[in-house]
């Protein structure tokens, strides 16, 4: 233990606030609290209790703040080292004071995530769990909030190693045979191996098909707004995240960059981004925006094209009319928006047949909010019925870490069981199996890099 430095960092946000929480963690906490705070009550001697007491300065020996702190001596500890927490006064000044008194002991400054990261070496989390406390940190809807306590509560690891229990006993038994080649293998036991891989591989692809689910609970449904210039885009965008955003003018071309913003409605987030138009033109900066927003496309879950409805059929057949087949060919879905519904009354008569190519329609007025509400509660109802798939009891990945660990395992294991099929020798099935196996160890953690580790604790990072 000794050879174990000592941590401590401000775990709280670093900005003026009521309080200040210092966290410290590693075999010199007893020593730092025992010269630093002055309690009534011994703190070291009185673990898990919050104590009441004067926080002192290193070098004057002064009293700094007064302050309550708990100490939890290791391992019952959230890092299984020996664990204070002073919850000083939130002033910054103050916080500096006091981690420079402690660092005068030998204590280093935690690096992002060392504290979870000293949890996990520790066998207090697994590598998903500890994923989940960064998730939870960054949570921006609840339903993001529910996955990443889901995992944190390890669901997640426990559908892991009950997918990864049959198929250990399964290699187990293979090997038993390769051990005694001259004992025939019954057919029967061949079929029973083969239905429990089966099995497992059905439960994994669940897990990969899971993901893109878990990308929009935690990152957010992309909503492209798309159309010629001055039609509205960057008026419904601003609508859509209630502040003006995006630039609105009435020269046509003004918005030449890709803007991207977050919204959240009825718990769910969306991300909605205004690009250029898309039209021709010579002019090599908006082409540039144009080239950009035909890449969007692909990005986008759902396309929103935006149309001026002051337009004539005779103009709309010249302009967005030959671009809106070009789009629905390169994306999911797209939805047609006919804005400024407020200067063409005549817009839902007018373009009745042209708006029948779409997958949905609807007629609005950026200006005067007319027909917005019912934009915003079909978005809402299209990613209720894309999630609809994933009932209440799934566990849901929202990981590109976990799904490519996921993707290995399962390439391994149809592998295996395409082998077994094909009556292959049995090593071969027992060497795809072990990879499968560690792919899925390496998901929970029970195998890893630094290299992993370190990509997945740098991004703990609280205040940012
Ligand atoms: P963009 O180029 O597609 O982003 O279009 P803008 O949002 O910049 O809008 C172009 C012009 O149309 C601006 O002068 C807006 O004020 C105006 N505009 C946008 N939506 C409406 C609407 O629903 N009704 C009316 N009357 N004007 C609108």
């Amino acid at each position: 233990m000794n050879d174990v430095s000592t941590i401590a960092a401000l775990a709280t946000a670093p900005a003026p606030a009521g309080l200040a929480v210092i966290r410290i963690s590693g075999p010199l906490t007893r020593k730092v609290l025992t010269n630093l705070f002055k309690s009534k009550v011994s703190l070291v001697d009185s673990p898990r209790v919050l104590v009441y007491g004067n926080v002192l300065d290193f070098q004057t020996g002064k009293v700094i703040d007064k302050a309550l702190a708990v100490y939890m001596p290791g391992p019952a500890s959230y890092t299984g080292e020996d664990v204070a927490e002073i919850h000083l006064h939130g002033s910054l000044i103050l916080v500096q004071k006091f981690l420079r008194s402690i660092y005068a002991f030998g204590i280093s400054p935690a690096e992002p995530g060392e504290f979870t990261k000293r949890a996990f070496m520790n066998g207090k989390l697994d590598l998903i769990q500890a994923e989940a406390i960064r998730d939870m940190i960054h949570a921006t809807t609840d339903k993001a909030l529910r996955l990443a306590s889901e995992q944190l509560e390890g669901r997640f690891s426990q559908a892991i190693n009950s997918i990864g229990e049959p198929l250990r006993n399964s290699l187990a038994e293979i090997e038993a045979r390769l051990d005694f080649p001259e004992e025939d293998i019954e057919p029967d036991s061949i079929k029973k191996i083969a239905s429990t891989l089966k099995k497992a591989s059905k439960q994994i692809q669940k897990q990969i098909g899971s993901y893109s689910y878990g990308q929009i609970v935690k990152e957010g449904f992309r909503v492209l707004l798309c159309g010629r210039p001055n039609a509205g885009k960057s008026s419904l965008l601003n609508l859509c995240l209630g502040r003006e955003r995006a630039i609105v003018t009435e020269i046509p071309g003004t918005t030449r960059d890709v803007i991207e913003e977050d919204a959240v409605f009825s718990g769910y987030k969306f991300v909605f981004c205004d690009s250029a138009g898309i039209a021709t033109t010579s002019d090599l900066v908006e082409q540039k925006g144009i080239e950009l927003a035909y890449e969007r496309l692909k990005w986008a879950d759902l396309v929103l094209m935006v149309v001026d409805s002051t337009e004539t059929i005779e103009q709309s057949r010249l302009t967005w009319m030959p671009v809106l087949e070009d789009i629905r060919s390169k994306s999911s879905k797209v939805w047609l928006v006919f804005n400024k519904i407020d200067l063409a009354p005549d817009a839902v008569s007018k373009f009745a047949y042209e708006s029948k190519s779409a997958d949905q329609v609807f007629y609005l007025s950026a200006k005067t909010h007319d027909g917005f509400e019912s934009l915003i509660t079909n978005l809402i109802e299209e990613i209720q019925s894309r999630l609809a798939d994933e009932s209440e009891g799934n566990t849901i990945i929202t990981n590109e870490r976990h799904r490519s660990c996921l993707v290995k395992a399962e390439t391994a294991l149809e592998r295996a069981i395409e082998s077994l099929n094909k009556k292959e020798p049995l090593e071969l099935c027992s060497s795809e199996l072990r990879i499968t196996l560690s792919a899925l160890e390496e998901l929970i953690g029970k195998t890893w890099t630094e290299d992993i580790l370190g990509r997945i604790f740098s991004k703990f990072c609280i205040g940012k």
